[in-house]
């Protein structure tokens, strides 16, 4: 994503959240705490946000625009080369991370910054610290080294030790509005009507949207629900549409969870795909019943043609009492 992210700052990444933008208040003032926590769900963009702060802590450029993305810092911080910024991670092939993983780091900060300026440390997936890893954090945090910041993400604040979380600012990130993604998937470039349909299925997540915008299986998915299941407006319709979907049987949890979210949107009065315009919230009620019916019956482990076809049949029959 580096060359999209031309233009993000921590501001940009804030809006709309009274502490985070106090968060960003400081940095610019020079007044950040020596140890932040970010926390939120996947995807919410703690971990842009946090290394967008380690990355201005370190920048050289003009100070109203830090991180400038081009200085000698910048570069050797995004290339993961600068001497004074240390990302603790877990050992290779090991989903925690150890004590180990932090003794480089406890190393390092022992020593003078190696360019005699700040130092930062981006620990990206706290949570995934053991305890023992986290006492020692805990001590180091203690000892707080002078101009050394700490800079930590985690889905949730509270899979850190209240020791470790006392002495942190804790930030949580609130999934974004709809319009807000909307916006900046735009920003980024992706088509308007691609733009408009993720941030409606990301769950408030950009990193999410983000993405599903590569994922091409995601897209066809999204095709052949509309030209199957949404598009059967009498017995005579299932055929063909049960012809697009013989093949699909890997991808029906998916088919289904589309369809269901496409219910869900034309209840929630949101614009309705063609065909759709007069079908009645009771009707469309009955059709999640039945998506419900079809999941179960996969669970069971009922063939998917049978699945299927049973569910444009219902949908079909229920779009003949609005169509008529
Ligand atoms: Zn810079």
């Amino acid at each position: 994503m580096s060359n999209t992210d031309t233009g993000l700052t921590p501001e940009s990444c804030a809006a709309g959240s009274e502490s985070l933008l106090a968060l960003c208040r400081d940095f610019r003032e020079g007044r950040m705490a020596h140890a932040t926590l970010l926390t939120g769900e996947a995807g919410v963009g703690k971990k842009t946000l946090s290394h967008l702060l380690a990355k201005g802590l370190l920048c050289s450029g003009p100070e109203k625009d830090r991180p400038c993305g081009v200085c000698r810092e910048c570069r050797r911080f995004d290339s993961r080369t600068h001497p004074d910024a240390l990302f603790p991670a877990p050992a290779p092939r090991e989903k925690t991370i150890k004590i180990d993983a932090l003794r480089g780091m406890i190393d390092a900060l022992s020593r003078h910054s190696l360019e005699g300026g700040r130092r930062v440390v981006v620990l990206d997936n706290a949570e995934r610290m053991t305890p023992q890893a986290q006492n020692c954090l805990l001590k180091t945090l203690e000892e707080g080294a002078e101009d050394t910041y700490f800079l930590l993400t985690a889905d949730a604040e509270t899979a850190l030790l209240p020791t470790v979380r006392s002495r942190c600012r804790c930030i949580r990130i609130a999934p974004w509005t709809e319009e807000r993604i909307e916006k900046e998937l735009l920003r980024r470039g992706v088509a308007p009507a691609r733009a408009r349909d993720l941030s409606r299925y990301c769950d408030g997540s950009l990193g999410r949207a983000l993405q599903m915008e590569q994922d091409e299986s995601y897209w066809a998915a999204r095709d052949t629900v509309r030209r199957s299941f949404l598009s059967v407006f009498s017995l005579r319709d299932v055929a063909s549409a049960s012809a697009l979907l013989k093949d699909q049987k890997d991808a029906g949890d998916r088919l289904l969870d589309i369809l269901e979210q496409e219910i869900r949107d034309m209840l929630r009065g949101r614009q309705r795909p063609e065909g759709w315009e007069n079908a009645a919230p009771r009707s469309l009620r009955r059709i999640l019943d039945s998506i419900l019916t079809a999941r179960r019956q996969r669970y069971f482990n009922v063939g998917w043609a049978a699945v299927s076809d049973g569910l444009l049949q219902m949908i079909s029959e229920e779009a003949s009492t609005w169509q008529a």
